[in-house]
């Protein structure tokens, strides 16, 4: 059964009014202690707050699973989908309503299983959304079955001998989709490069896919935790087209200038698992967006009565 929540609008459209990043959060996020979707909430805050969006202007759309909580938590319009489906929901908004600023907020589970036909469909369609792939690597809110992008070997209630085969790559599949114009990653424990990424992606006109690396640490609590240990295992990608904060380059010694227009260099950056690589893989600005190939043009009530009675007409016998 699915279940929609419209956030309350609870600040007035008033020009003259700065709005700060807690002016965006409606409540306390329901989330276990340490877990990375409280950073990545609170890098949205700070994301639109910097952007001034009207809450009024602006929807987030989610799947099911934990991040998909979303909605609940930002001040704006929020749609809480059904399992897979966020991503044509926000299309056919996106469509309807174009003048609005669209987010999508996905788990592992969500996206890259159920999902994973919407998820290649919308890559290719190219909608003006900012996508966000929270990858803790489990199925957190239904208490820890193996997803398609749970590492080899990690046990699970549902693989309690170990995940049997290799984990599913997003990267690499969002980049083998045609029309794929913006693929980047980042880390919920590397908040400046987070906030640079998500910026990066708001800009972007397309279909801006973030995987963000998500701590779960209630099931998958050690995946991440070699990265975290020893920054000398990630390395960023830079460009003056990517992505940088300041501070990172003292944290992280190992950089590698990559143009996110080579889609061959980023493909095989993709595929690599000998360091963790955080930064745009692939930008391309001039691919077909389809939300303004199909715009929707504004339908009147008389008009839409006109179509049924059309449509009904068609069964006449
Ligand atoms: Fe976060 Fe994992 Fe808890 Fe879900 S189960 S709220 S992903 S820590």
């Amino acid at each position: 059964m699915s279940s929609i929540a419209i956030s309350l609008l609870d600040i007035e459209d008033d020009a003259s009014e700065c709005l700060v990043a807690e002016d965006y959060q409606t409540r306390e996020g329901k989330w276990c202690a340490g877990c990375g979707d409280f950073g990545a909430l609170n890098a949205v805050k700070r994301l639109l707050a910097k952007e001034q969006l009207k809450p009024e202007k602006m929807a987030f759309v989610s799947g099911i699973g934990c991040s998909s909580r979303f909605p609940h938590y930002v001040n704006a319009y929020g749609f809480h989908g059904i399992h897979g489906r966020a991503l044509p929901i926000a299309t056919g908004l996106k469509l309807a309503r174009p003048e609005l600023d669209v987010f999508v907020v996905m788990g592992d589970g969500d996206c890259t299983s159920i999902g994973a036909g919407h998820w290649i469909h919308a890559t290719r369609y190219n909608p003006n959304l900012t996508v966000l792939l929270l990858d803790n690597n489990i199925y957190g809110l239904t208490k820890n079955q193996t997803s398609p992008t749970t590492p080899q070997g990690y046990k699970s209630n549902t693989s309690p001998r170990g995940s049997v085969l290799p984990a599913l790559n997003p990267l690499q599949a969002t980049l083998g989709v045609s029309n794929a114009s913006f693929v980047a990653q980042t880390a919920d424990w590397v908040p400046a490069h987070m906030y640079a990424t998500l910026q990066a992606a708001y800009q972007h006109t397309g279909f801006s896919f973030i995987r963000i690396l998500q701590r779960c640490p209630k099931f998958t609590p050690d995946v991440f935790q070699d990265q975290i240990k020893n920054p000398d295992l990630t390395e960023l990608l830079v460009h003056e087209d990517g992505v940088d904060a300041p501070g990172l380059e003292r944290l992280f010694k190992a950089r590698r200038v990559h143009d996110p227009k080579d889609i061959d260099e980023a493909r095989s950056l993709a595929q690599r698992t000998d360091m963790l690589r955080l930064g745009i893989f692939f930008r391309d600005d001039s691919f077909p967006v389809y939300d303004e190939i199909r715009s929707v043009r504004p339908v009147s009530p008389e008009e839409k009565v006109q179509g049924l009675e059309r449509e009904f007409d068609r069964y006449a016998v």
